[in-house]
């Protein structure tokens, strides 16, 4: 099992449980994937969680030529449906503001934790995109305005891959589809 992939997380997703087979026929339809050959083993590195649904399938060629470096074999491209948070864990990076695009490091040593764990902790819980406030310029937004790539996001629906090179495009291609705002984290544990 990898200790890397790539999650691209759909922002404002709804909890509708026909959503992740949605998502599988447009995937397939725009061949992105194709159903696999292979039986792939556990998806995610990080996968402990019960009550998510889950549909793998195989990166298609349009993908595979894209990648960095030559696969071995099939890649996993796996849909996650169902509420979980996502991180980028070892690569993290503090969220950038809409506003001022900075990325505040919080202040080591200051008496109260991370106002952006706080805001992740309420998002996680409630299942509504708190606001978060900029520690350097004060511009206040919904975190969903945040550029949350490589930071904590939290959602409902979720691709999964060890699509290195092939990222950006697919996110293209799905926000210009289903519109919202997604997120990119490059997860490495
Ligand atoms: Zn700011």
């Amino acid at each position: 099992m990898s200790d890397s992939c790539i999650d691209l997380v759909q922002l404002d997703a709804t909890d509708d449980p026909d959503q992740a087979q949605h998502l599988q026929r447009w995937l397939r339809e725009r061949a992105w994937t194709r159903a696999a050959e292979a039986e792939f083993k556990a998806p995610h590195p990080t996968t402990s969680e019960s009550g998510l649904l889950r549909l793998t399938d195989a990166l298609a060629p349009k993908g595979m030529q894209l990648l960095r470096n030559e696969p071995r074999g099939e890649i996993a491209v796996t849909i996650t449906s169902g509420w979980r948070a996502y991180t980028a864990t070892a690569n993290y990076e503090p969220p950038a503001c809409p506003a001022c695009g900075e990325r505040a490091e919080p202040i080591i040593g200051a008496e109260s934790a991370d106002p952006f764990i706080e805001v992740v902790g309420s998002w996680w819980e409630t299942r509504v995109a708190p606001e978060h406030t900029c520690p350097l310029c004060d511009h206040r937004a919904v975190i969903t305005d945040w550029n949350l790539d490589n930071a904590v996001a939290c959602s409902s629906l979720a691709i999964t891959a060890e699509m290195y090179g092939a990222e950006n495009d697919l996110r293209q291609e799905l926000e210009g589809e289903f519109g919202g705002q997604w997120a990119t984290m490059h997860e490495h544990i």
